[in-house]
């Protein structure tokens, strides 16, 4: 599996004389996607060591990890329990389709319980119905998810001065911040509205992980667009102007968002000339049937 590192070209970097690598986490698999793929690794792993049969996870009905653990449960030999925010939606959409074709069995719980799902009583009964399973938290992230991220930057083969990447819970932004170790500068656009809540919860996992606090890191709170899984006729067309100048393709939830910004920011001059930038782009791409088919909006 290769994640190669793909430079851009474009008149804004020529102007301002910075050098710009993607690094192409999306095409790591063709289902278990990006920073996805990394974050559940070591826990497949643990799984095995602890004997596991099934991994039992959370996310809403479009999640990319729900896709990603019910692509990986198959392919490496798991049961998969999906435990859904919500009600149940017939035909399922492209995300909770796909789960179900890799095998994973689909649980939908309401709103005001899933809010439990990181309770120790409410783990405990899902535990105890479910047959003792590997418990993988929403999104992904614990500190087996951040040990996989740190190889993000193991994997990167070029030097560079600042490293960037989507945030959602975190998890893979720790992992590049404790990957680097206190080197380099690292920024984070969280997919979610008011990201600063983010800091503490980063600042957790990577001292989790590496017995650690950094801070050549930053959260970059100004392109959420709305909040998450909110779309701007703006992100769209960056996102679709995007594709054509670079053949990348991007997902308005995560990855558009954080070009997007990335973009912005190096119009209005926030990088020294010189700066060498990797950007993650971390998949998350199996998303883009289910805004098809909701919104009608081809992305
Ligand atoms: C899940 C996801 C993220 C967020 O990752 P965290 O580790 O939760 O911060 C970013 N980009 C994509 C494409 C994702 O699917």
């Amino acid at each position: 599996m290769q994640a190669p590192l793909q430079q851009l070209q474009h008149p804004l970097l020529q102007e301002h004389k910075l050098i710009l690598w993607v690094k192409r986490e999306d095409l790591l698999h063709p289902h278990i996607s990006g920073n996805k793929w990394r974050k559940l690794k070591y826990n497949l792993q643990e799984a095995k060591v602890q004997g596991k049969e099934t991994l039992l996870t959370f996310g809403g009905a479009y999640s990319n990890h729900i896709a990603a653990t019910a692509a990986a449960g198959a392919e490496f030999g798991f049961k998969t329990i999906g435990i859904i925010r919500g009600e149940e939606h017939l035909p399922l959409n492209p995300t909770l389709q796909f789960a179900t074709e890799q095998g994973m069995e689909l649980h939908y719980i309401s709103r005001e319980l899933y809010r439990h799902k990181n309770e120790p009583y409410f783990l405990a009964e899902l535990a105890v119905n479910y047959n003792q399973p590997y418990l993988v938290s929403e999104g992904g992230t614990n500190q087996l998810a951040v040990k996989g991220c740190t190889e993000i930057i193991d994997d990167i083969d070029v030097d560079f001065d600042v490293i960037c990447c989507a945030s959602g819970t975190g998890g893979t932004i720790a992992g590049l911040i404790a990957g680097l170790a206190g080197e380099k500068q690292v920024l984070g656009f969280p997919a979610l509205k008011g990201g600063d809540f983010l800091k503490d919860e980063i600042d957790q996992l990577v001292y989790n992980y590496s017995g650690e606090n950094y801070s050549n890191w930053q959260l970059i709170t100004d392109y959420h667009f709305g909040g998450y899984a909110k779309v701007k006729p703006e992100l769209l067309e960056f996102i679709h102007q995007f594709q054509e100048q670079h053949h990348i393709p991007l997902e308005p939830v995560y990855t558009g968002k954080m070009f997007y910004g990335l973009f912005d920011l190096i119009a209005k001059g926030y990088f020294a000339k010189g700066t060498r930038i990797v950007a993650v782009h971390t998949g998350g791409l199996q998303g883009n049937a289910g805004f098809k088919e909701r919104l009608g909006i081809d992305v």
